[in-house]
């Protein structure tokens, strides 16, 4: 009788929907990205129950305005994502410089986009300020959304080192930023410790706090200056922030001065199951403390059906069985909102297991 009754509740448990709660997409700008394609995505998304979509189009202003003017047309809200810190063409001395001495545009680690800028350099931060105002001003920008802001990832998830060829039992020299001479001075100046004399700069935690507090003031100058433009700023950050942000990539997001914070709750790269999802969005719910909500972002598999026999780790991701899951999780963990990467993933039988999840 009571195994009935659990399989009873059980069964409740995976059919009730949770009321209605945002959901956004994420979005990219590609050369199809005309107003009338646009037009038909952004209806296409409003008419699954879309609340807003998360669009790159980089710091382009006049691609965000078109963009962003297709979305409110549609009836969604427009939030401009933004990647920040991986930058091309820009003067030498922005670059980040990793434990190795080499600059971050002479030797990316891991992919050759990821010629990461140094956050503590003024004339980047005065960049970034500039071009997150700029995308601010667009009329139809609801929100900045801040992505790649942080530190390259000292060490990789769990599921991507096969791929890279490497194994991370530590900090990984090649991918461990800053340590130009201005943040080496910088850093010696305020503790005193000359940390390219350490034997292993990933034991001095002052070190770690050091970098996480760079990104937290850029954060707080952007939000500033986005707010300036009477807009809202939100972030795409590691789970955590202590079990991975604060630490593979330095953000300690919860310091952050944000409007919502976007979690990458990507279960697969981790090698984790949707019941992860859970656990990272109890943390993150607990860190935000209600200053701001917490969207949990799931990573959908486009080739669900074909999962089992994809070895790269980036074609990963959640089935539609998978993602009702991940979405009570998130939900029933506190998160106010889902936002699903990306649109071209996402088949029919996603947005089935999402209309069977959240009221629309
Ligand atoms: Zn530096």
């Amino acid at each position: 009788m009571k195994r009935f009754l659990l399989s009873f509740v059980l069964l409740l448990a995976a059919h009730t929907t949770f009321a209605a709660v945002p959901v956004y997409v994420w979005q990219g700008w590609d050369d199809t990205a005309h107003p009338a394609r646009l037009a038909a995505d952004f209806a296409a998304l409003k008419a699954h129950g879309v609340t807003g979509v998360c669009f790159n189009a980089g710091f382009d202003t006049v691609k965000t305005a078109a963009a962003a003017r297709a979305a409110h047309a549609a009836g969604l809200e427009y939030h401009a994502w933004t990647p920040c810190m991986l930058q091309g063409g820009k003067p030498a001395k922005w670059y980040a410089v990793n434990r190795l001495g080499v600059r971050a545009d002479i030797a990316p680690p891991y992919v050759s986009y990821y010629t990461a800028l140094d956050p503590h350099n003024p004339e980047v931060r005065a960049w970034l300020v500039e071009q997150c105002a700029a995308v601010a001003r667009v009329p139809g920008v609801d929100f900045v959304q801040l992505d790649y802001i942080r530190f390259p990832d000292v060490i990789l998830a769990r599921g991507l080192w096969q791929k890279y060829g490497l194994v991370m039992h530590e900090e990984y020299p090649a991918a461990d930023y800053c340590y130009c001479d201005d943040c080496v001075a910088d850093f010696r100046a305020q503790t005193g410790i000359d940390i390219r004399a350490v034997p292993d700069p990933a034991k001095v935690p002052a070190w770690a706090r050091f970098r996480q507090r760079v990104i937290t003031t850029l954060v707080g100058e952007i939000a500033a200056a986005v707010r300036a433009e009477g807009k809202r700023v939100s972030a795409d950050v590691f789970p955590g922030p202590d079990s991975h942000a604060a630490w593979m990539v330095r953000q300690q997001w919860d310091a952050w001065d944000l409007d919502a914070v976007f979690p990458m709750n990507y279960n697969d790269f981790y090698l984790q199951p949707p019941a992860w999802v859970g656990t990272v969005t109890r943390e993150a719910v607990r860190a935000a403390d209600r200053r701001f909500p917490v969207i949990s972002g799931l990573f959908v598999c486009k080739d669900w059906r074909n999962k089992r026999h994809i070895s790269d780790p980036e074609g990963w991701g959640l089935s539609p069985e998978e993602l009702n899951s991940a979405v009570r999780r998130s939900l029933r963990a506190g998160a106010q909102g889902i936002c699903l990467f990306s649109a071209s993933s996402i088949t029919e039988e996603h947005w089935q297991a999402l209309a069977e999840t959240i009221d629309r």
